[in-house]
């Protein structure tokens, strides 16, 4: 059967190397590289960009991102059972492809990297949220990523998205959408995957903003955002007293009424609080 690259498809690739699926390292693979091409193409221009992919297991995606022109791909993989298929691929696209093996929550990428630099992942489930959050909170904005398009399972990509008032929204919607812009571009199916996952995914893509939408100490904006929602059913006032002696004071300056909860303030108020607190004299 013919491919987009002329490597063989990805059904052979997994068989020829033993590839089953570790449901330990979060293995739901995408084989349909029609697929991996379009999620590559919802993550714009690749041309000029160098990207950075967090486990591309049998590289479907990987693929995806090559035959769409990306400059130079760099991936980082935890099972070495993918490495020699993925060498394969190296070859195929020569100088454009590194992989490196290890595990994405130790490894630091950009000593191999030119900017600009987007992110592409199919992540693994597992550590999915915990890197999404090293990337949106660098001790320096804009980070060093242009552009982040992400596989979430559904549920975790509606609350990167989620607008106040409901149940989706909390510390990941006001950390992604306070210094980017986020979108849904696609959602999946279970069987879009091998092996198939209980629950459905979509791919988010973030852009970064030259500048955060409202001014505030990240530090200070994080401790309120946690405390809020950490305590979601509370009323602000009783969640946030710890922060301050005097929060419901603050809470009034900051326009936000003492008795509302976390989930009912939008961006712009919780920065406005973050401010607040940042000033006022303990
Ligand atoms: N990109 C492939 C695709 O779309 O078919 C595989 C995606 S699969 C959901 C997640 C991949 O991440 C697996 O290949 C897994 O081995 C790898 N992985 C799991 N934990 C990892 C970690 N901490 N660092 C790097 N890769 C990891």
């Amino acid at each position: 059967m013919s491919t987009i690259d002329g490597l063989p498809p990805l059904r052979d690739v997994i068989a020829r190397h033993d590839l089953r699926a570790k449901k330990q390292l979060g293995q739901n693979f995408l084989l349909d590289l029609n697929l991996t091409a379009k999620i590559a193409r919802a993550a714009g221009d690749l041309a000029g960009c160098d990207v950075i992919e967090v486990g591309p297991g049998p590289g479907g995606l990987t693929r995806g991102l090559l035959a769409e022109g990306a400059r130079h791909v760099l991936a980082i993989e935890k099972d070495a059972r993918a490495l020699p298929a993925l060498a394969e691929i190296a070859s195929a696209y020569p100088g454009r492809l590194t992989v490196i093996h290890g595990d994405a929550l130790e490894i630091d990428p950009l000593a191999h990297l030119t900017p600009p630099i987007r992110i592409v992942a199919n992540l693994p489930y597992n550590v999915g949220t915990e890197l999404l959050i090293r990337w949106l909170t660098p001790a320096a904005w804009p980070p060093f990523w242009q552009s982040l398009t992400l596989m979430f399972q559904k549920e975790v990509a509606e609350r990167i998205v989620a607008q106040p008032g409901g149940k989706a929204y909390g510390r990941l919607a006001v950390l992604a959408q306070w210094r980017a812009e986020a979108r849904i571009v696609m959602t999946l199916p279970p069987e879009a995957f091998v092996p198939a996952p209980k629950v459905h995914s979509a791919v988010v893509h973030l852009t970064a903003l030259p500048e955060p939408r409202y001014p505030a100490d990240p530090a200070v904006l994080s401790r309120v955002v946690a405390a809020g929602f950490n305590q979601r059913r509370k009323m602000l006032r009783a969640a946030l007293k710890g922060l301050h002696p005097d929060i419901e004071a603050l809470l009034v300056a900051a326009g936000i009424s003492p008795t509302a909860r976390a989930e009912e303030i939008g961006l712009e108020r919780f920065c406005a609080l973050a401010r607040g607190l940042a000033a006022a004299p303990r």
